[in-house]
């Protein structure tokens, strides 16, 4: 039996055995309909009935089927869904991509979206950067909330116009202001760091705030982390991880992390490793490179599970071949000291340099040091330079002090002792008493040189 909402607002429209008391979105009264009654749009609200429900994929494209045949431009755009994820039929992008441009010519402003998303993803078709931001400004100019989030998008990272971070943040907080939770999560997110405009604590907070109310993960994950950290916000911590506990319920990957650091911490409940470890398997299980590298590091130390170095190498293995940085470093520690798996040092610093790549700044120090001495690679003093000033640039201690010895030594790059010294008082500074013995030596050496003492270097 098919029955809908009475109430035009809802446009529920449900299909079943025997009909419900009441809509089960808003409450109101339910009236049952023929097939033969159905307009296009009726039929693709009831598929998108279906495809909330488990296990009736198919009748949901019949559904969209149907709607698309009486020109609907909804369901032509649900439709193209349908072929682009593979739901009740084998996926089939060009199909998709042919849809969408129909259901365009139909009006349907999801759909000029999803096209774009076609042309930025290159699905179906040969991806465009300029092609996709083109269809999002269409979208966005007849005041689609989701086109113009996608819009600041591409003038954030330039992608098919010029990079623009001004032009970005007024999109996006036209969507914002348009009630898009999605948005206005983002936009706190540029009042708290400051992209695209000053930073401001107050309105990050508000937006947040907003984002939280609309139901946004991402959102609740933000405002979490402030309440967290009782940054701007009072410190709550109980409340925090109920909004972690929340996104994570929503599939934010994001939010299922930052639950396993709480229970794992003891952060606002009760610690809890062995739960942690579940999140975190959970999180692995849905490809979060993070979740695995943490699952590493529980194995490694044997919090919540027993200890294993052949499973924390694995773990580790997994997340560096998903291209996370920190695992990368993690993985590279493991074959140095041989800890589950065979020690082999030339596959230490091979997973050494892709973490630094990555950005990872323990990797960054590690390679530095494997091309200083040699050790797996070709010792290289230019290279050992170069990435011991990236780790240094990132606050690394330890990297400072070294390059302040290639400086001084003339080693990898031209001697230069004040260059030297800086680098030790900048290690000085962060509390190394290694630097500090060598700035108050260096220092009295070249005090000496202005005293006239002649350098026995020239
Ligand atoms: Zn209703």
């Amino acid at each position: 039996m098919i029955y809908h909402c009475m109430n035009d607002a809802c446009r529920f429209w449900g299909e079943g055995e025997t009909m419900p008391q009441a809509c089960p979105r808003c409450g109101g009264p339910l009236a049952c309909a023929q097939e033969r009654e159905l307009t296009g749009n009726d039929w693709s609200a009831l598929g998108v009935f279906w495809v909330e429900q488990d296990g009736h994929e198919r009748r949901a494209l019949e559904c969209f089927r149907r709607s698309a045949e009486l020109g609907s431009g909804w369901g032509t755009c649900n439709l193209g869904l349908c072929m682009e994820q593979g739901i009740g039929i084998e996926a089939d992008p060009r199909q998709a991509f042919w849809l969408y441009q129909q259901a365009v010519e139909m009006g349907s402003l999801s759909a000029l979206c999803n096209l774009g998303v076609c042309y930025e993803d290159g699905i179906g078709v040969t991806a465009s950067p300029k092609e996709a931001a083109e269809c999002y400004r269409k979208a966005a100019d007849y005041g689609s909330a989701r086109a113009q989030r996608l819009l600041a998008h591409c003038y954030e990272q330039g992608l098919g116009v010029e990079r623009d971070l001004e032009q970005g943040f007024r999109w996006l907080r036209m969507a914002a202001l348009q009630g898009d939770a999605a948005s206005q999560a983002i936009l706190g997110k540029h009042y708290e760091f400051g992209i695209g405009t000053k930073r401001d604590p107050e309105l990050a907070v508000a937006w947040y705030r907003k984002a939280v109310q609309g139901n946004d993960p991402e959102g609740k994950c933000c405002l979490g982390w402030l309440m967290e950290q009782g940054k701007w916000v009072d410190r709550d911590p109980e409340g925090a991880i109920e909004l972690y506990r929340q996104a994570a319920g929503q599939g934010s990957s994001r939010g299922l992390l930052l639950l396993a650091d709480c229970l794992f911490h003891g952060i606002g409940t009760e610690e809890n490793p062995a739960l942690a470890v579940r999140c975190y398997e959970k999180g692995a299980a849905g490809g979060d490179t993070d979740a695995m590298c943490c699952l590493g590091w529980c194995y490694e130390s044997g919090a919540g599970v027993e200890q294993s170095w052949e499973q924390a190498a694995a773990w580790y293995r997994r997340s560096a071949e998903g291209g996370n940085g920190r695992a990368m470093g993690n993985l590279a520690w493991c074959f140095d000291n041989g800890k589950g798996v065979e020690q082999d040092e030339a596959e230490a610093a091979r997973w050494y340099q892709k973490g630094a790549e990555a950005g990872d700044v323990r990797s960054m120090y590690c390679y530095a040091y494997c091309c200083e001495y040699g050790e797996g690679v070709d010792s290289d003093l230019e290279q050992a330079v170069l990435w011991y000033r990236r780790a240094a640039e990132e606050g690394e201690t330890t990297a400072m002090l070294r390059l302040g010895g290639l400086y001084e030594n003339g080693e990898g790059v031209e001697r230069d002792l004040p260059e030297a010294l800086r680098w030790y008082r900048r290690a000085a500074d962060q509390g190394s008493g290694d630097a500090k013995l060598q700035a108050e030596r260096l220092a009295e050496e070249l005090n000496g040189e202005t005293d006239g003492t002649p350098d026995p270097a020239h």
